[in-house]
């Protein structure tokens, strides 16, 4: 079981203690980092990151282009050293209380963004390159695994030039699956892809990672990316991890407005809280549908994380606010809403539902699930 399933999640006041208790090792960790801190210079890069990842997972440090996320898996590779902090694989320290075991040694494969494929190895040659100390029949036998796991045993004997740039991935991914690594890191592994074939391989990497049974660290700036391939996600935020869960936990629930912000489009309703409903410039809302509002709560001021399509607006003369903008993405439009409040809210609508500027509309919930919420000014959930 994920720590994630182990706690309440109906529980708002047990926030500090989820984060908390994600973050700490249990039997099943395999890869460890306590208390880690790293510094270039005067830079605090990385701060007091802990995190324990379980045999088989894949969990992705998803943050802002320079966060830490890099460096973090620099760390744990041993390409460099903690100033603070031990990091732990299957239990014994590789960094950190005076030892520092080397990056060969560490058991730890890694998938850059440039693949990095040797060219003038074939596809076979590249996935066997790190089993030199394998006997000839253990090493063919462990390649043509590889190569059937990636699906490209037609291409064993083709060079790097010959394959497609999701072939191409395929195959460095193979060659750093195979010294059976026992935890693999991705550095952008997807960045150098066109976005069709980068929301294809995600999958593929997944099923890839899955088949393998391998404990994946990777990291992305790409939210969707994040997502779709992980067990978990750790958002980073300046050295530091802000909130780290399920996918669709963090997502739904983030517990500081960076999360809300980074995973997505957010926008934040005030409102009162009455009795039995919220009171908000687009009307009541149903306690029951507000996530973990305890009934001490009743007359304080709050936000609720509204995102785009959490809202509906109609056409209404006597609705709540004016369109403001429309944004045509294709299949979906994205509206910018200016409420007589005052707020602003986005809702999205389908391509062919069609809203004009300075229209007015009205608002009404059409999320099924919980909203979240802050107290009104504050930056966390912890902080209520
Ligand atoms: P990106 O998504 O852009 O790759 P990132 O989250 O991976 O960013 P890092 O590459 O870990 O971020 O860099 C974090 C910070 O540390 C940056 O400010 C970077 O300039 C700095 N940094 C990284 N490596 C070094 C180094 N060897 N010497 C000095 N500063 C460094």
């Amino acid at each position: 079981m994920s720590n994630d399933t182990m706690v309440n999640d109906t529980m708002v006041n047990d926030t500090a203690v989820r984060s908390t208790r994600e973050s700490t090792a249990s039997a099943e960790s395999v890869l460890e980092l306590d208390g880690v801190s790293k510094r270039f210079g005067d830079e605090t890069v990385i701060e007091d990151l802990s995190l324990a990842v379980e045999e088989g997972e894949i969990l992705t440090l998803l943050g802002p282009s320079g966060c830490g996320k890099t460096t973090t898996l620099r760390l744990v590779a041993g390409l460099e050293r903690p100033d603070e902090g031990e990091i732990r694989l299957d239990g014994d320290v590789v960094s950190g209380n005076g030892s520092f075991r080397s990056p060969e040694r560490r058991g730890v494969g890694v998938v850059f963004q440039e693949f990095a494929l040797f060219p003038h190895l074939t596809a076979g040659e590249n996935v066997a390159f790190g089993l030199k100390e394998w006997d000839d029949a253990d090493r063919e036998k462990r390649v043509s695994e590889l190569l059937d796991l990636v699906d490209l045993s037609a291409q064993r004997d083709s060079y790097p030039d010959e394959l497609s740039g999701g072939q191409q991935q395929r195959v460095a991914l193979a060659r750093s699956l195979a010294p059976e690594p026992e935890v693999l890191l991705l550095d952008e592994p997807f960045s150098n892809l066109d976005v069709d074939l980068r929301v294809r391989m995600r999958e593929e990497v997944r099923r890839i990672l899955k088949a393998a049974g391998v404990t994946a660290v990777s990291v992305t700036h790409d939210q969707e990316e994040a997502m779709s391939m992980s067990d978990r996600v750790a958002v980073v935020n300046a050295g530091r991890i802000e909130q780290i869960g399920r996918p669709e936990r963090v997502f739904q629930h983030p517990e500081s407005r960076f999360v809300a912000g980074f995973l997505g489009h957010a926008s934040f309703l005030g409102g009162t809280v009455g009795r039995d409903a919220v009171s908000t410039a687009v009307g009541d809302i149903p306690r029951e549908r507000i996530h973990g509002l305890a009934p001490e709560y009743e007359g304080s001021a709050i936000e609720l994380l509204v995102r785009p399509d959490d809202l509906e607006a109609t056409p209404d003369p006597d609705g709540d606010g004016v369109v403001s903008s429309r944004r045509y993405l294709g299949p979906t439009a994205l509206y910018e809403i200016e409420l007589d409040s005052g707020e602003a809210v986005s809702c999205m609508h389908n391509h062919d539902v069609h809203l004009d500027r300075g229209e007015r509309v009205a608002l009404s919930l059409a999320a099924a699930h919980d909203l979240s919420w802050f107290p009104e000014g504050a930056e966390t959930v912890v902080d209520r």
